[in-house]
């Protein structure tokens, strides 16, 4: 700690007050440096998709090691050849060119340069709420006040409201209503009454905000993750993507939470939606914990920046492409898509359970591993629980041997305390739970 004092940016804030110190992560779990072991339900956010230290991937990483670190994308190696094949495999349609990169934001600033390049236009919009990342252009498109600091390229950029059902100004109650079932989207039978009004705000944007014919790109998360597992109700983004094309923008998809199966359903969030975009930007759960990041789009577009230099010195590194290989086998190999949906159904199905009996949980949504537990101080006002009752819960639950994250918009904004619990895709085996979880979340 006095190191930490003396050395670290203060703006790098561990979680819980007395911070776990962490030495080794196996699969699931986690152990800190007195050997006590914790259910990783978080996985360094939203990130360890395959387990901690998987044997596989750790191997394809060592093997890789042996023989080259690092060439920059000037030279060719076979490793990144080997993982743009295999990764652009998993993409419809004439998704099929790949920039490989190293983060999220790097991912989705790339996509909006593209985007801009291609269309020859310039705003994006994004939505309220919504999360992209933190550095210059991806915080601009950011929607989260917290999570924004002397942005100095917001400009054209426009956020429209976001539609969220549980708590939107648009509601609406016939969303939520219904028992939980495996499809917790939209539950209104036809055309979603949220959808078309969220849409029409939309459309506003484009009447009153939007220069005309300047829309480059519309971006935006298949889930909302950071902003509290926020689910789009039926057919809005389809139609919003029809919007945006129409006017003559492109559509990119932030995967970097929703992608790589963690939804259950399907390997890409966006599909859920039954859409297809132009760009898809992905991370975190590609490189199960390894810096590893990709842009996937058409031959047509990629071609827009020609043969300028854009230029990524560690994009591309053979020992990240190795471990993106193995990660993806991982996934295929052990059907962790199917285990997200399995498992992310019966505990989906359980914390529905609390939000019968408890008045502090508001509401339970999300879809295969990516699980949102709204804690509310009202149920029927929805106003969130304090943040120091959110923060009590979240370190019991730690003292009880489970990490989960948070996330959401109504914490103490200085103080990111939010009233969402997140819980992840750690890849869970049954049997390789604690008895008294076996017994409580997946009998
Ligand atoms: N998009 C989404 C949906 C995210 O959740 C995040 C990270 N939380 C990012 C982009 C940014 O990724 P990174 O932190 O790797 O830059």
């Amino acid at each position: 700690m006095q190191i930490k004092a003396e050395h670290i940016v203060p703006c790098i804030q561990p979680y819980y007050k007395t911070p776990l110190l962490v030495h080794e992560g196996h699969m699931q779990w986690l152990f800190d440096h007195t050997g006590r072991r914790f259910l990783d339900m978080f996985s360094g956010i939203v990130t360890i998709s395959v387990g901690h230290c998987h044997p596989k991937v750790n191997a394809a990483a060592m093997e890789q090691m042996k023989s080259l670190w690092h060439t920059t994308n000037i030279y060719m190696h076979p490793k990144m050849y080997e993982y743009a094949e295999k990764l652009t495999d998993k993409l419809p349609g004439d998704l099929k060119v790949v920039y490989i990169v190293n983060s999220g934001s790097e991912a989705n600033d790339l996509a909006m340069l593209l985007s801009r390049v291609y269309t020859k236009n310039f705003d994006i919009i994004s939505f309220r709420n919504a999360y992209h990342g933190a550095s210059p252009y991806s915080m601009g498109v950011t929607a989260l006040s917290k999570w924004k600091y002397h942005v100095p390229s917001n400009m054209g950029v426009h956020h429209a409201m976001n539609p969220d059902v549980y708590k939107g100004i648009w509601g609406g109650s016939k969303c939520r209503d219904s028992p939980v079932q495996a499809d917790r989207t939209c539950s209104c039978a036809g055309e979603c009454s949220a959808s078309r009004h969220y849409y029409k705000q939309l459309q506003e944007v484009f009447k009153y905000s939007l220069p005309r014919g300047h829309v480059a790109a519309l971006i935006a998360e298949s889930i909302q993750g950071i902003g509290g597992v926020v689910q789009f109700p039926k057919g809005f983004l389809k139609m919003a993507y029809e919007l945006v094309r129409t006017n003559g923008g492109l559509c990119v998809a932030d995967e970097v939470q929703t992608g790589f199966g963690r939804t259950g359903d399907h390997f890409w969030g966006f599909e859920m939606h039954g859409v297809v975009p132009d760009i898809v930007t992905m991370a975190k759960g590609i490189g199960n914990g390894f810096p590893l990041a990709a842009v996937v789009t058409t031959p047509k577009i990629a071609a827009a920046l020609g043969t300028a230099l854009h230029f990524n010195t560690f994009g591309g590194n053979p020992v990240a492409c190795a471990v993106g290989l193995a990660t993806l086998q991982a996934i295929e190999e052990e059907k962790l898509q199917a285990n997200s949906k399995k498992v992310g159904t019966h505990l989906l199905m359980e914390l529905e359970k609390l939000r019968e009996e408890f008045p502090c949980v508001g509401d339970v949504r999300g879809k295969g591993l990516m699980i949102g537990v709204e804690l509310v101080a009202d149920k029927e006002s929805k106003e969130p629980l304090a943040a120091k009752q959110f923060a009590d819960v979240w370190e019991d639950c730690k003292d009880m041997g489970v990490l989960i994250g948070r996330g959401g918009t109504h914490g103490n904004v200085s103080i990111p305390i939010s009233n969402t619990l997140l819980t992840n895709r750690a890849s869970i085996c049954p049997e390789m739970l604690p008895v008294r979880y076996s017994g409580c979340l997946f009998q």
